[in-house]
C-alpha cells in the first residue's frame, strides 16, 4: 500500500474524527458513509457525525474521568471537541450540543478537506490488504459485522451488551462486607455483601417496582436474565440464584449475599456479580444502594441489557487497536469495546494515529496508561473472559494512593494531562 491513502469505513463520531486528523496530517482518506443508502435503526439523519440519542458529552469537570479525556483529546488536537463546543447549549459543567449543528458542522469540515472523498456505500467487505480504519459503530449493517466476523473469527464479535453495574472499591462500607469465595473455591477473590431479613425483603420489594429503561432487547435469555426480572419470578428466586447466602463460613447466617467480583488487577474496581439489569441508572443507584456495604454506592460503568455489537477487544485488538489478525485494519469508535459518544471519538483518532503510522511503516504507539485514554486502552485489551465495554472512569487507571482522598480526581486529571502531553510531544511531531 504505497498510494498514502487510507480508508475509513463509518462516517460516524469516530470516522469523523479519523478522517479529519488524516487529512489535516497530508494522508488522503476515502471516507465511506453508508447513509443516506441504509439507516441503522439508531441514525435518522443523513449528515456525518450523528449524535444518536442523549445530547450530552458528559462533564468537562477537572475533577471527573469524562473532563480528563477531554482535555487529553485537545491536547491531541481532537476537531470534534472543538466543533463540540462552537454546538454548546448551556448544561452546566457538561458539554451538551445542538445536535444537528453539530453533524452540520462536522460534514462541512470533512467536505472541506480537499484530502478526504466522502463515498456513499454499505460497504460489505473489509479489504485486509488496505491500511483501513473500521467505525461502523454498535448498530453497523449485517454484512460488515459479518466481514469482520470472518476476519476476528466469530467468537470475537458480541452483538448483545448484558452487562452488570461495576463500582469502585473505595464507596464499599468494608464493615458491612468480607472478603471469601463460596466453599472456598477461590480464596479472597470475591468481596461479599450480606443482608439479613429485612433488607433483603426491603431491598427485594424496591427492586421489583423500581423503572425499567425501555427493552430494546425484546424478551430475555434464560443465561443472563436482567436480575429485577429473575426477582418477579418470586420472593426468594434472588436468594436460590446470585444472592444465595450458601457456603460461606464463620461469617453469622446472612439471608442473602451479593458477590463482587474484582474488574481490575489494581482492585480498585468490582463488578456485582449476575446483577445484570435493565433498570433506570438512577433506579440502580436508589436500589442497590440499600445493601448495607453499598450505602454509598458509586457506580462507574451502568448495567445495560441492548443491542451492541462490538469486538471482543481483549481477544482481537493490539495496543495500537489493529485486528491481531490483520494489521492493516484498525478498529475505532464504540466496535473498538468502549462506550461513550467521547470515548469513541477518543479511539477514532488513536487509530488514525495509528493508521498514517502504519502507512509510513512507523511502530503503533499506545498513550500511557495514566491517560484515560491509555488506561481504556489497556482496559479493553487486557485478557477478560467476560468482557464487556467500558468508559471513562478513574477506577481504570493506576491508583494514587498517596495523594488525600479529597484531591485525588483533581490529581487524576492534571495527571493525565501531563502524561497525554508528552505523548502527543513524542508521537506528533
Ligand atoms: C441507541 C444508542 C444510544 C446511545 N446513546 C448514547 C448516549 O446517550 N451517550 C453516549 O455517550 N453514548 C451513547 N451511545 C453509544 C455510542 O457513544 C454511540 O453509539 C456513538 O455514536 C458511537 O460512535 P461510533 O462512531 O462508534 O459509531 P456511529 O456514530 O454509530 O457511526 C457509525 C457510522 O457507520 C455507518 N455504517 C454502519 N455500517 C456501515 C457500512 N457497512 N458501510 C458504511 N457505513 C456504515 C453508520 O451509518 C454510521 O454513520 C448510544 C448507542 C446506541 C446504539
Amino acid at each position: 500500500m504505497t498510494d498514502n491513502t487510507v480508508d475509513v469505513i463509518g462516517g460516524g463520531l469516530a470516522g469523523c474524527e479519523a478522517a479529519l486528523y488524516l487529512s489535516k496530517r497530508g494522508v488522503n482518506v476515502r471516507l465511506f458513509e453508508a447513509k443516506p443508502l441504509w439507516f441503522s435503526p439508531a441514525h435518522k439523519n443523513a449528515a456525518l457525525a450523528e449524535i444518536v440519542c442523549s445530547n450530552s458529552l458528559k462533564s468537562t469537570a477537572d475533577t471527573t474521568a469524562s473532563g480528563a479525556l477531554k482535555n487529553e483529546l485537545d491536547i491531541l488536537g481532537c476537531e470534534l471537541l472543538r466543533i463540540a463546543r462552537e454546538c454548546s447549549v448551556p448544561a452546566g459543567s457538561a458539554l451538551a450540543v445542538d445536535r444537528d449543528m453539530f453533524s452540520e458542522r462536522v460534514t462541512a469540515a470533512v467536505r472541506a478537506s480537499d484530502r478526504i472523498t466522502v463515498i456513499n456505500e454499505i460497504v460489505e467487505d473489509i479489504e485486509p490488504s488496505r491500511i483501513t480504519v473500521l467505525c461502523v459503530g454498535p448498530v453497523c449493517h449485517d454484512k460488515i459485522a459479518q466481514s469482520l466476523s470472518k476476519l476476528t473469527g466469530s467468537d470475537a464479535l458480541s452483538f448483545f451488551d448484558a452487562a452488570a453495574p461495576i463500582i469502585t472499591a473505595d464507596c464499599i462500607d468494608m464493615s458491612n462486607a468480607f472478603f471469601g469465595a463460596r466453599y472456598g473455591k477461590g480464596g479472597d477473590d470475591y468481596l461479599n455483601c450480606p443482608m439479613n431479613k429485612d433488607e433483603y425483603l426491603a431491598f427485594y420489594d424496591a427492586l421489583v417496582n423500581a423503572e425499567r429503561a425501555v427493552d430494546e432487547v425484546g424478551g430475555v435469555f434464560e443465561g443472563c436474565m436482567p436480575v429485577e426480572v429473575m426477582a418477579a419470578r418470586g420472593v426468594d428466586a434472588l436468594r436460590y440464584g446470585p444472592l444465595r447466602p450458601v457456603g460461606f463460613r464463620d461469617t453469622g447466617k446472612p439471608y442473602a449475599v451479593l458477590q463482587l467480583r474484582r474488574e481490575n488487577t489494581a482492585s480498585t474496581l468490582y463488578n456485582m456479580v449476575g446483577f445484570q439489569t435493565n433498570l433506570k441508572f438512577g433506579e440502580q443507584k436508589r436500589v442497590f444502594s440499600m445493601i448495607p456495604a453499598l450505602k454509598n454506592l458509586n457506580i462507574v460503568r451502568y448495567g445495560v441489557m441492548h443491542r451492541n455489537t462490538f469486538i471482543d477487544a481483549p481477544k482481537a485488538l493490539n495496543a495500537d487497536l489493529s485486528l491481531k489478525k490483520s494489521e492493516n485494519v484498525f478498529i475505532g469508535g464504540q466496535l473498538s469495546g468502549v462506550e461513550g459518544y467521547v470515548e469513541s471519538i477518543a479511539t477514532g483518532l488513536l487509530s488514525a494515529i495509528n493508521a498514517e503510522r502504519r502507512l509510513k511503516n512507523a511502530a503503533g504507539v499506545t498513550p500511557p496508561h495514566e491517560t484515560v485514554l491509555g488506561a481504556l486502552v489497556a482496559y479493553i485489551t487486557t485478557p477478560n473472559t467476560d468482557f464487556q465495554p467500558m468508559n471513562a472512569n478513574f477506577g481504570i487507571l493506576p491508583p494514587l494512593t498517596d495523594v488525600k482522598k479529597s484531591e485525588r480526581k483533581h490529581a487524576y486529571y492534571l495527571r493525565s494531562g501531563n502524561a497525554m502531553r508528552s505523548f502527543a510531544e513524542n508521537v506528533l511531531q
